[in-house]
């Protein structure tokens, strides 16, 4: 008898040994998830999240009372983060340097827990390689009156257009309203080269199909369309990581998932901080494991 082999989940990362303080303050008033219940989500999906959110400069999104309070936004090292948080000088554009944070293990994650981090966003390119992006992301963002039906269509499409012209793409549940579609790339162009391209590809979706979307910010513009939001593509832009928790009502992940899945879904917010077994189950799946990978570079456009 042939007897399948069951997929098996990549065992949890050994619970780090960072002190996580509070474990019971509540930091979804919707769901009473807690700040001990998001330290213990991050543990669980360490092994899966830290492929795509390890490595690469990281931005915080930080909620030390939880999200009902005041959440800021961390891009810069500010000294109190210890050693499991790693960082790295970029140059900024006047010439003066700037440290960013990065993790490449669960100590890392939950240090960031533990000041208070719920969302992890971070750069499309690696710390070992800052100027060469190995990841172009298209943001889709809906306007308000639009169902999640539209923007699965609206990425549908936008994954066509990109097969068009030879590149292969991978749907991200953001958590939020809208659907990421990530195009892997092999590090080689730089980052003009690549939001460039961003930026011409999502203005010629634009003008071809002005009903269904928009390539300009102004929300005024966006009316029943969906915004092509190409501008995740610039150096020191980021864009919500996979497996990311999200600071919004029901205490939502950002969360890959295969094309056809997708077709599936009725929401960008289908799982939550209480579902690291299913996610880790998912993702150990065959069907999810070329996800986010393919070495190409850039066509000319
Ligand atoms: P949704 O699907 O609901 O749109 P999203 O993660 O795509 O979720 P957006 O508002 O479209 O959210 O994207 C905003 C992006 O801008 C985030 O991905 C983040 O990386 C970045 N960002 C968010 N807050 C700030 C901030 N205060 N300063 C700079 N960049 C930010
Ligand atoms: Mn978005
Ligand atoms: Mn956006």
């Amino acid at each position: 008898d042939v007897v399948l082999e069951q997929p098996q989940p990549i065992a949890a990362t050994p619970v780090p040994s960072v002190k996580i303080t509070n474990r019971d303050r509540v930091i979804d008033p919707d769901t009473k998830v807690t700040k001990g219940d998001l330290a213990d989500y991050y543990a669980a999906v360490a092994a899966i999240m830290l492929p795509w959110s390890g490595h690469r400069p990281i931005s915080l999104v930080r909620c030390p009372q939880g999200r009902a309070k005041q959440c800021f936004f961390q891009k810069h090292d500010a000294g109190s983060f210890g050693d499991a948080v790693h960082r790295v000088a970029v140059a900024e554009k006047d010439g003066s340097s700037e440290d960013y944070l990065w993790v490449d293990d669960a100590a890392g994650l939950l240090t960031c827990v533990q000041m208070g981090t719920i969302e992890f966003h971070g750069w499309g390119s690696r710390v070992d390689a800052l100027e060469r992006p190995d990841r172009m992301i298209f943001d889709l963002d809906p306007d308000e009156g639009l169902d999640f039906a539209d923007t699965k269509k609206a990425a549908e499409f936008v994954r066509d257009q990109l097969g068009e012209i030879g590149l292969a793409s991978f749907p991200l549940l953001s958590g939020g309203k809208g659907v990421h579609v990530v195009v892997p790339l092999t590090p080689q162009a730089e980052w003009p080269a690549v939001r460039d391209f961003a930026e011409r590809f999502a203005r010629a979706l634009a003008q071809g199909h002005p009903d269904r979307f928009v390539a300009t910010m102004s929300k005024a513009k966006r009316k029943g369309r969906i915004f092509i939001d190409y501008l995740r593509n610039g150096r020191g832009s980021t864009a919500i990581m996979p497996y990311s928790a999200r600071a919004r009502a029901g205490a939502p992940v950002a969360a890959p998932v295969t094309w056809s899945e997708l077709r599936d879904l009725d929401s960008a917010a289908n799982w939550h901080v209480g579902d690291a077994d299913a996610l880790i189950a998912r993702a150990n799946a065959p069907a999810m494991s070329g996800w986010g990978i393919a070495d190409q570079v850039l066509p000319d456009l």
